[in-house]
């Protein structure tokens, strides 16, 4: 086929010195065995490492002091380091991390605080057989969301601000699914879930969880249209080290407390299944109970439809779950935005969807980038809930993120809510992304580097 995403991608080159930052459990026992120590020191570094999120070795006060002074002679502990970082007024923030190698990438903090909403509806409030229709401009809102009778507003607090969305659930034809028991389950991606969601964090500890949007790869092989990321071509594959470390870096730069959920999507630059080792490496570390103890399950993927690697993918006992982004609803219109359709067409990833192994409840995103005048007509709308009803998912509609010189537009709000309307008649559940972090280039498909100035782009930046 020849195409770039058939080949592997460029790996990283090896350090000149070890860094212990984001290796595994039998890498950091064999570094503490070419030290001369017991293996099982390994433990104790990766419990530090992962766990306690040390990122000096002094920290380490597990360990004899004088291994510590070994260990900072020879062994680095560095990591992917955040070189800038923007704050969005959504609350989101961007982060630049640069490698050891110079090249950079980004990755986005998004913190969600839920207040006074039913988002962790214990016992759950019973759905309410007829459901209110989706409010102009699209906000959904879903059963046992909204208190009733409505809280009066109290001041800040009464609308999710503009550019988030509202999701619900249980707006689908009757009966009404039930709530399932945690609602507070983020879904991939920006979206925010549930009324009244506030978007800015004042205080890191009144979080409620965090979504990390993480890079998978140093520019992507993928070549979609649309996508700023696209255009900078593949230049390498991340390590499952600098996979790990964008988490231990973004989390120790916000402070995040050990108890707040943290859920990570795979969402930003690359493709995650063109790199599946090293993301399925860091996967073990990242869930790893002594390590960052991440459930899988809120860990996401998100693919443009590499069908060799949605199968690899579903071999895993222990996998993250699954997000494809479909954007268009006609082999054509697909074709034309998206390369990699001319090689596995709608039909084959269907069929690939069908097949892979989900278990009970899960279901597979859809995400639908909304390109005007292109994949955003109510015939798109019927051929994409046709599409989501041929195995269990849930639909997340994305507005394009304009960006310079990618010649695409976003649908007017009108059009929006009436393509989420119908997707919700159809029986299906629908969000709509609302990309946090917009302002400062950190939404989807803004996640480019400048490679000849190494700035973050920024809208108007070529
Ligand atoms: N490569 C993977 C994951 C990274 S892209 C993938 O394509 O799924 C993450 C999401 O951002 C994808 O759904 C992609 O379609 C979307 N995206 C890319 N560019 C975008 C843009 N300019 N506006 C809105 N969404 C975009
Ligand atoms: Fe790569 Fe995803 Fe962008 Fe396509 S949309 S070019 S797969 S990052």
């Amino acid at each position: 086929m020849g195409a770039a995403w058939d080949r592997p991608a460029p790996e990283a080159t090896p350090l000149a010195r070890p860094d212990a930052a984001g290796l595994d459990l039998p890498a950091l026992r064999r570094l503490m065995e070419s030290l001369g120590e017991p293996a099982w020191r390994g433990g104790q570094l990766f419990e530090g490492l992962y766990r306690q999120r040390w990122t000096a070795w002094e920290r380490f006060t597990v360990l004899p002091k004088p291994l510590r002074a070994r260990l900072a002679e020879s062994v680095d502990l560095r990591g992917p380091e955040i070189v800038q970082s923007q704050p969005s007024e959504d609350g989101a923030t961007k982060h630049v991390f640069q490698l050891a190698d110079g090249k950079q990438i980004e990755g986005v903090f998004m913190p969600y605080v839920v207040r006074g909403s039913g988002l962790r509806p214990t016992p759950p409030e019973p759905p309410r057989p007829v459901q209110a229709e989706p409010a102009p401009g699209f906000a959904v809102r879903g059963a046992g969301l909204r208190p009733t009778p409505p809280e009066p507003p109290r001041p800040g607090q009464a609308e999710p601000a503009p550019g988030f969305a509202v999701r619900g659930s249980g707006l689908g034809p009757t009966p009404p699914e039930p709530p399932r028991p945690v609602q507070a389950e983020p879904a991939p991606g920006f979206a925010v879930r549930g009324a009244g969601l506030r978007p800015t964090p004042p205080d890191i500890n009144t979080l409620d969880r965090v979504t990390l949007c993480l890079s998978s790869q140093v520019g992507c092989a993928m070549g979609c249209t649309f996508c700023a990321t696209g255009q900078m071509g593949i230049l390498r594959n991340l390590t499952a080290a600098e996979i790990v470390g964008q988490v231990v870096a973004m989390l120790n730069h916000h402070g995040h407390p050990a108890d707040v959920p943290v859920n990570l999507v795979f969402m930003g630059m690359g493709e995650p299944l063109h790199n599946l080792d090293h993301l399925m490496a860091a996967f073990a570390i990242l869930t790893d109970p002594k390590g960052l103890a991440i459930p899988p399950r809120r860990i996401t993927v998100s693919t443009s439809g590499l069908v060799s690697g949605i199968e690899r993918l579903g071999t895993y006992p222990k996998r993250p779950r699954l997000a494809l982004s479909l954007n268009a609803t006609t082999d054509e219109h697909r074709s034309r935005i998206m390369p990699v359709n001319r090689v596995w067409n709608l039909e084959a990833l269907a069929e690939a969807l069908g097949r892979f192994p989900l278990q009970s409840g899960e279901r597979i995103t859809l995400e639908y980038v909304l390109l005007k005048g292109l994949t955003d007509s109510l015939e798109d709308g019927r051929r994409l809930a046709a599409f989501a009803r041929r195995f269990p998912s849930k639909v997340n509609l994305i507005p394009f993120n304009p960006h310079a010189g990618s010649g695409f537009e976003p649908p007017d709000e009108a059009r929006i809510g009436a393509l989420c309307r119908q997707l919700v008649e159809a029986g299906l559940t629908v969000s709509v992304r609302r990309s946090r972090g917009q302002d400062v280039g950190g939404a989807c498909g803004q996640l480019v580097r400048s490679l000849r100035r190494g700035l973050p782009a920024t809208e108007g930046e070529d």
